[in-house]
């Protein structure tokens, strides 16, 4: 059976400052090593101060995936030399004798599959390494210490995976989870990192580093079965390494030899106090916590009636959902969720085209209003919708720029179901016993007013000149 496990690095980019010294978080678009300090560079005698409101956020990451968070937390030094890291140990948790890293023992459910969460530990981000070329080629490497320190969260899970598509469902949940309690931004390049560890049946274990996305991740472990399954009909053993997920050529390449635990000689940070969790202040947390993705689902079914598939889309998605919540009213909620995930959603999937959407909760309200109303077909409700969140126009300037009214007086939809019984002859008398042909008559009118006439009156009124 294949085993897949997962660690992933989730930066908090909600805070403001590094998590040892005071130093932005928000390292990106700055002057390369502008953002350091004798802390995070590790100059002798620099002592860190732990962010108290980094210790909150990452026990809001545990306790959203269901972890036991210890009364006391402590860190270590994690020692390995490596040019990205200037201190030559990265302070981070490790559980030596309890466990004492901010979180374990978790779990995650995808669809119905129990994925359950070993251990969560806050530590800090190195720097950056930048090589000229390809990182195997390059004989120049700068090094940017600005993301030293900044705060990380590293969430490592049992190898409960069976396939690559499990992993993107439920890194999808994850990013979902981490973006809806505010703690990060996962669609921030680099803000959320996947290094997946892969066995197949009794074989060594293989991590995979260096993967940019999630979609990658996918691939990449795809790669991995198929290579390491190759290796076994041929009979050779799979080695146990780290191999680096190769972007362009969308193929893993061996890196080194998996270095074990023993090998960074971890020992208890001493320059930063044990800190004390007690459960008034895990209360105080929950309460600050928004609702959940799951208890928002099901106030959106309980109270305003909207079906389910439609409530788990809007619900776990924070840019819709928001928009949601200051667009509804009691009345017109289920047309709004409507409109959000039939149409706005297929217009923007993306971050970055949700970001270019010009559309704010008035549109989206006044749109479900004119809808409910019959001001406006569904069909012309969604071009209006295109034009808004290209232009940010409001409905009744679309409305009228692209002649999107109602045909819904019946003097001219009369008009116009006569000029279509004279051209569909053979579907007139076809339709007084095949509901078929009605449907076909009833679509020509709307082909004839461009999908503008309302179609519960162009029913009612083929359906009175039928039996007249
Ligand atoms: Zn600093």
């Amino acid at each position: 059976m294949t085993k897949i496990g997962l660690e992933i690095h989730c930066q908090l980019t909600k805070l403001e400052s590094k998590l040892f010294c005071k130093c932005k978080a928000d390292y990106r678009s700055l002057p390369p090593n502008s953002n350091i300090c004798p802390v995070c560079v590790g100059l002798p005698g620099s002592l860190p101060m732990l962010n108290r409101k980094a210790v909150e956020k990452a026990a809001m990451i545990s306790l959203v995936l269901g972890c036991k968070i210890p009364e006391k937390i402590s860190f270590f030094r994690k020692n390995y030399f490596y040019p990205d890291l200037p201190k030559n140990f990265q302070i981070t948790q490790y559980n030596a004798y309890e466990p004492t890293s901010i979180g374990s023992e978790g779990k995650v459910e995808i669809e119905g599959k129990e994925i359950r969460i070993r251990r969560i530990q806050l530590e800090e981000d190195p720097g950056r390494l930048i090589y000229e070329g390809s990182s195997e080629k390059t004989l120049i490497t700068l090094v940017d210490y600005n993301r030293a320190g900044t705060p990380l969260v590293e969430i490592v899970t049992e190898p409960d995976f069976e396939t690559p598509r499990q992993v993107r469902i439920f890194l999808n949940v994850l990013a979902d989870l981490v973006e809806n309690i505010g703690v990060s931004d996962p669609y921030i390049e680099g803000a959320l990192r996947v290094d997946g560890n892969i066995s197949l049946e009794k074989g060594n274990r293989v991590e995979i580093k260096n993967v940019g996305s999630f979609r990658d991740i996918e691939k990449a472990l795809h790669f991995e079965i198929t290579r390491q399954q190759s290796l076994v009909a041929r009979k050779i053993p799979v080695q146990a390494e780290t191999r680096h997920w190769d972007e362009a050529r969308k193929i893993t390449v061996s890196a080194r030899s998996k270095e074990e635990e023993e090998d960074y000689r971890y020992v208890p940070e001493a320059d930063i106090p044990v800190v004390v969790i007690d459960t008034n202040t895990i209360a105080t947390l929950q309460r600050q916590m928004p609702e959940s993705i799951i208890a928002k689902r099901e106030r959106y079914i309980k109270k305003y009636d909207i079906p389910p598939q439609v409530a788990d889309v809007l619900s776990s998605d924070k840019f819709y959902s928001d928009l949601f919540e200051n667009a509804h009213s009691e009345t017109n909620a289920r047309e709004i969720a409507n409109i959000i995930t039939t149409d706005l959603m297929g217009f923007a999937d993306t971050r970055e085209k949700k970001m270019e959407l010009k559309i704010n909760a008035k549109h989206l309200l006044d749109l479900a209003d004119a809808i409910i109303n019959k001001k406006i077909t569904r069909n012309s409700g969604k071009l209006a919708l295109q034009e808004m969140v290209k232009t940010g126009k409001s409905l009744s300037e679309v409305i009228s720029m692209l002649d999107l009214g109602h045909v819904s007086d019946t003097f001219s939809l009369e008009k116009i179901v006569d000029e279509v019984f004279k051209e569909e002859e053979k579907a007139v008398s076809d339709a007084k016993q095949n509901a078929d042909s009605v449907n076909y008559l009833v679509g020509k009118v709307m082909k004839k007013t461009k999908g503008k006439a309302d179609p519960s009156t162009t029913i009612e009124i083929v359906r009175k000149k039928l039996s007249s």
